[in-house]
């Protein structure tokens, strides 16, 4: 018999309940034994639904209220020290670590692999020791049992943890033994515990890992020879076959692989796997809402069923943590899309039907198995799917000049006399305050309390508002301020053909943050011009050059849960072409400076080296196609933000922007060194202060920035600009800092045409 299992359940609540309560508490709303309250009942739905679906195992330990690498901090005795902590852990102390505090700055966040969840970066010095904290993992646990005899807990391996934590002034492998012998206790207590089984995550199996860190598992794993549960290796976002050995080798009962991402492993593994190991299939995608196909997974686990026997377990692909929570409340998303799609607890559903077709053969679930064939099937076929103009334009490609019709340094000549900047011109990225009234009236509006002419009026109010203050700023490229948007994909994907939008449909980012991607199901088109009246008059109301600002291919398909019945990259080159028809209306609407924004640009990176470089290939040719179509004499800006550009440079400069715009402060210009010694050919504004704090940068500081900016890039090729929008920004501020930033470039130009 095989069973169903899920890697770990999504923490927020079928409507957001924990990040409601984490900021009732963060308010002083809510008291810890509230919020206690409200992660107890979380937990034990989530199990409720596991039972309900049949899974052989609930699973443990994948519930936290902030981080669940943060928790494996706090289990492992590892708070970082500059925070004093005496005794247990308060909740207080829980969220001063992520959150900081009066006195110490939190800790760092940064994305998990190549997911748009963040999780906190463990900070180790010569001085970590690590102990066992379990209380809260073991009383989670017996809440757990309460309910059900078969608890899988879920622990994140340690020599994950130790790859992903950053630490100052000791070799982190040199903590990897007294890690892993707090690892053995803790199994040593879930053995006592009766628990039958472990799941261990390595995510870091997907990396591309050197000799130390493979020999790595091999030592931390010799711990666990003691008395402990039976352990599953959980792998998940890429093909690990090729550490097959290193893997084999480890005392452990079975491993998990992702099917979803990587189905070509099944058959090394099949070869491979160890004679009295589990195998536990990750057949449902759990990256992406899309409906699974019952009839193909069958297909592939049939055989398994019948060669491995209970030694096969199905499950997700990966935690469900990265798909919203249920399609249960969704009453405005049509019927027909619907039907398409799966979030979490659809996708135990989908593992349900599976196990019993598996163990009870397909006549035991015909129906279900004939729904999910139908609406597989219905998709597949749908011209709602399938756009032929698209299809046609697309293999048309070969026709369109994917290049700029010249070179930078002649279309460089081109835009300096039609623009008349002066050096270091001064610029913004896109957003200005998104006030208190903008926010009333979009919600107003979303309500039906007010009509759409009183809307758009109140947006052209805001407009002017922004043009005016720019102008008395004296900056010398506008933005329009993007009041008319709430999100920066959101905005164009309502827009677009081929996208729909949920009302539920919300993932974790971080903490208490949640994103809720669009879902691109059809072929993309651009039905008609979106932003050329908004940016028509922004322009008509100064002489300045007002951009137009647009979102790239590559960040319109990062942000969004994608096709999974075509590669990403044609979704990519489609949505390119919508924006390079709105580039192509927006410079004959006489918009002669245009933003294509792509700060999720980095974030398609592969995990694997060997997949960069196709990658960039195909995220440069949409980024391309999107902007060639511009006159020599209309200026192409992009944006990228919050990543590393170093090891992308030949990427960046591919891309062929007349100018980039970079956030820089963070790093004090550090990263701009990287564009100054790849001789980065065009121009770029390099960011002068964080937008993230409402504090003014001093004159000085911005000068400072901008001495080190001029020492690595040519004074010709430089502009002055903050390092991302300022949406999350009040007035007040923005003008003052801008103000500054205004004064530094004038003094500047002055000093350098002297
Ligand atoms: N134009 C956008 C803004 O200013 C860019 C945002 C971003 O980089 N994430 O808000
Ligand atoms: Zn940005």
């Amino acid at each position: 018999m095989a069973i169903a299992h899920i890697l770990g359940y999504p923490r927020i609540g079928e409507k957001r309940a924990l990040k409601f309560a984490q900021e009732a508490f963060w308010n002083g709303e809510l008291t810890a034994a509230g919020l206690q309250e409200v992660g107890k009942g979380l937990r034990e739905q989530h199990w409720n639904k596991q039972q309900q679906a049949g899974l052989g195992f609930i699973t443990a330990g994948d519930f936290t209220f902030y981080d669940h690498v943060l928790d494996h901090v706090v289990l492992f005795g590892a708070a970082p020290a500059r925070f004093g902590f005496k005794g247990p852990l308060s909740e207080q102390d829980y969220f001063a670590m992520a959150r900081g505090n009066k006195a110490q700055p939190a800790m760092e966040m940064t994305k998990w692999f190549d997911t748009n969840y963040h999780y906190i970066v463990p900070e180790l010095n010569a001085d970590t020791s690590f102990s066992i904290n379990a209380h809260d993992f073991l009383s989670r646990l017996d809440e757990a049992q309460k309910l059900n005899k078969s608890v899988k807990p879920v622990l994140l391996g340690p020599v994950s943890l130790l790859y992903l934590s950053k630490a100052k002034g000791v070799d982190k492998l040199s903590l990897l033994d007294s890690l892993a012998e707090q690892y053995a206790n803790l199994l040593k207590e879930l053995h006592h515990r009766k628990i039958e089984w472990a799941q261990i995550d390595e995510p870091i199996f997907a990396l591309d890992l050197d000799d130390a860190w493979l020999k790595a598992f091999e030592r931390a794993y010799a711990w666990f020879r003691t008395s402990r549960p039976k352990l599953l290796l959980a792998t998940y976002f890429a093909n690990v076959a090729r550490y097959q050995g290193y893997i084999t080798s480890l005392p452990v009962d079975g491993v998990h692989i992702d099917l979803a991402r990587a189905p070509e492993q099944l058959a090394p593994w099949l070869n491979a796997l160890p004679g009295h190991w589990v195998l536990s299939a990750g057949v449902i995608d759990g990256r992406n809402i899309w409906r699974n196909d019952l009839d193909k997974s069958l297909e592939t686990l049939q055989p398994l069923a019948a060669k491995l026997g209970e030694r096969l377990w199905v499950a997700p692909s990966c935690s469900l943590l990265h798909t919203p929570v249920t399609l249960a409340h969704e009453e405005k998303l049509d019927v027909e899309i619907k039907s398409w799609l799966a979030f979490a607890d659809q996708k135990l559903q989908e593992l349900n039907i599976l196990v019993k077709a598996l163990n009870e053969g397909d006549e035991a679930v015909a129906t279900q198995l004939a729904e999910s064939r139908a609406a597989v099937q219905a998709r597949h076929s749908s011209p709602r799917v399938h756009a032929v103009a698209v299809k046609a334009r697309l293999a048309a490609l070969d026709k369109v000049n994917e290049d700029r019709a010249h070179a930078y340094a002649e279309r460089r000549k081109t835009q300096h006399e039609k623009l008349k900047l002066p050096l270091l011109p001064t610029t913004t990225i896109g957003s200005f305050p998104q006030t208190a009234e903008i926010r009333a009236s979009r919600a107003a509006f979303k309500k039906g309390d007010i009509a759409v002419n009183q809307y758009e009026a109140d947006m052209q109010a805001h407009i002017a508002y922004a043009i005016r203050e720019q102008e008395a700023l004296d900056i010398d490229v506008l933005v329009h301020g993007e009041a008319e948007r709430n999100d920066m994909v959101e905005y164009f994907g309502e827009q677009l053909a081929g996208y729909a939008f949920t009302q539920h449909g919300w993932v974790q980012s971080y903490g208490s943050r949640c994103v809720k991607p669009p879902v691109i199901y059809g072929d993309v088109y651009r039905p008609q011009p979106m932003t050329v009246e908004t940016a028509k008059y922004a322009q008509s109301l100064t002489s300045r050059p007002v951009k137009g600002m647009l979102t790239g291919p590559v960040t319109m398909l990062q942000w969004s849960f994608v096709r999974d019945d075509q590669p990403r990259q044609t979704t990519a080159l489609q949505l390119a072409l919508a924006i390079r028809d709105e580039v192509d209306d927006l410079q004959r609407a006489g918009i002669a400076v245009i933003q294509i924004d792509e700060p999720a640009f980095r974030e398609g990176l592969p995990l694997q080296g060997a997949e960069w470089k196709q990658y960039l290939t195909w995220a440069v040719r949409a980024f391309k196609l999107s902007a060639s179509v511009a006159d020599d004499s209309t200026q192409i800006h992009t944006h990228m933000c919050y990543s590393e550009f170093n090891d992308i440079l030949p990427a960046i400069a591919a891309m062929d922007a007349d100018v980039i715009t970079i956030e820089t402060s963070r790093s004090h210009m550090e990263l701009l060194d990287g564009f100054g010694e790849f001789k980065y050919p065009n121009e770029i504004g390099p960011g002068v202060y964080d937008i993230h704090s409402p504090r003014v940068p001093s004159e000085q500081e911005i000068r400072r920035l901008m001495q080190r900016a001029v020492e690595v890039v040519p004074v010709e090729q430089l502009w002055i600009n903050p390092d991302c929008g300022l949406k999350t920004r009040a007035w007040e501020e923005t003008r003052a800092a801008l103000d500054n930033m205004v004064k530094v470039a004038k003094q500047l130009r002055q000093e350098f045409t002297a």
